[in-house]
């Protein structure tokens, strides 16, 4: 029984447009993916039902007993996955993870170094208008002109400097894999505690193909719906000391209860990750994303960096003519989903930079493998070299939508006919 036409055509009528636009169309926004029908059925279940203030065993509500063996099933396996000795699975998402950590580890007025918002870093690590930039005195560290990797040079002498009580490593459009032992030595020789934000690849990190930063971290934060493929959330991870004052942070410090339907979809998620197959899955992402660079860049496009080690690419469409506003509606009108994005050093405007920011994790989901990314990659060169060429985009549009059909999302029954 579809139970939200019945009840709500208003709201089943955009989800059935949604569950269209999905299936027809190639999502290459570097931080989404498709979750398994197992993870969307957790987040419909009777859970949101639950009131659950507090940690397992020690709950501010009755009737918690079936709940707590779902965090605790999340909690291990969490643990397990990235070989950590602390989690918490009750941030609302990566931003609360964040902001939980900045309370745990920092007052309001000290300092703190992270990657510049217009670098590829993130807004919680200290963008002016987020809470992070309002009670936190971030400075930022950059990349380098010449390769736009991270210019450890500046960060070392940003610490020296600033003597910050935390350094951040961690981005959101950065296309190479991040060496956090650098860091690491950063922050010993300043005396600050290094949190990661492994948002974007924790994936790749919880398949051995990136770096490890639970390792070398005081602190390690995350969202679960990138590259994880888990339900929209976040994260803590950390070492065993921090566990106390990280929980106390997360509830009461941030959060009331916490979304059981969703730490039911993380513990799915988890469990899916510790599974021989993601690791091969992760694989295809890189092998996929290094294609479509590879193609892009044949085509005569410009990548930030030179190429990508990970996820995602940051492709600058200057020498095209256009800016990134225009690559994304040029690509939006052929099917393909991606989302403008500043490149480093850019000189255009947040609202039309220069750039457009493409990923690999979704289609990789539903099964597309390195022919199809060189397919798709032409595509997106006819598409970004005829920009307002309606008929050509009309024509891409038709055969993207004819690729899709060849590899279906994965999604629960909610798309089958009415009863
Ligand atoms: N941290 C990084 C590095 C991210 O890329 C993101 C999301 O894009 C977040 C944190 C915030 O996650 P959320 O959107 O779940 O608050």
């Amino acid at each position: 029984v579809n139970f939200i036409e019945a009840n709500d055509p208003q709201v089943w009528s955009a989800i059935s447009d949604e569950i269209t636009r999905q299936q027809d169309g190639l999502e290459m926004i570097a931080s989404e993916n498709y979750t398994s029908p197992a993870v969307q059925q957790a987040l419909g279940s009777v859970l949101t039902n639950k009131y659950a203030e507090g940690y397992p065993g020690r709950r501010y509500y009755g009737g918690c007993e079936h709940v707590d063996m779902i965090e605790d099933l999340a909690r291990d396996r969490a643990k397990e996955l990235f070989g950590a000795e602390f989690a918490n699975v009750q941030p609302h998402a990566g931003s609360q993870a964040n902001s939980a950590v900045y309370l745990a580890l920092l007052e309001p007025g000290d300092t703190v170094l992270g990657l510049d918002l217009a670098h590829g870093g993130h807004l919680t690590h200290g963008m002016k208008l987020n809470v992070s930039g309002m009670l936190y005195n971030f400075h930022s560290y950059g990349v380098r002109k010449e390769d736009c990797r991270i210019d450890f040079d500046q960060v070392a002498k940003l610490a020296r400097e600033h003597k910050p009580k935390l350094i951040i490593a961690g981005a959101s459009a950065y296309p190479r894999e991040i060496p956090h032992g650098k860091f690491k030595e950063i922050a010993d020789e300043v005396g600050a505690k290094l949190m990661v934000d492994m948002a974007h690849y924790a994936g790749l990190v919880a398949a051995k193909l990136h770096d490890d930063p639970v390792k070398v971290a005081d602190v390690v934060t995350t969202t679960v719906h990138k590259t994880l493929r888990g339900p929209r959330s976040g994260m803590i991870l950390a070492k065993k000391e921090y566990a106390k004052v990280l929980n106390s942070r997360v509830f009461p410090g941030t959060q009331g209860g916490p979304l059981m339907h969703a730490i039911a979809g993380k513990a799915i998620c988890f469990g899916e990750a510790l599974r021989p197959e993601f690791k091969v899955y992760i694989q295809q992402v890189i092998d996929n994303a290094k294609v479509l660079a590879d193609t892009l860049m044949a085509g005569g496009l410009n990548l930030v960096s030179g190429g990508t080690d990970n996820h995602l690419m940051l492709v600058d469409v200057t020498p095209l003519g256009i800016g990134g506003k225009a690559a994304e509606t040029a690509l939006d009108r052929c099917g393909v989903t991606v989302n403008m994005n500043m490149i480093p050093f850019d000189e255009r405007k947040p609202m039309d930079p220069s750039g457009v920011r493409i990923g690999t994790p979704a289609l990789t989901t539903r099964g597309m493998g390195e022919d199809e990314m060189r397919t798709v990659g032409a595509w997106m060169l006819e598409s970004l070299k005829n920009p307002e060429d309606d008929a050509k985009h009309a024509t891409i549009r038709e055969q993207v939508k004819e690729l899709c059909s060849q590899f279906p999302v994965p999604a629960a029954a909610l798309d089958a006919e009415p009863q």
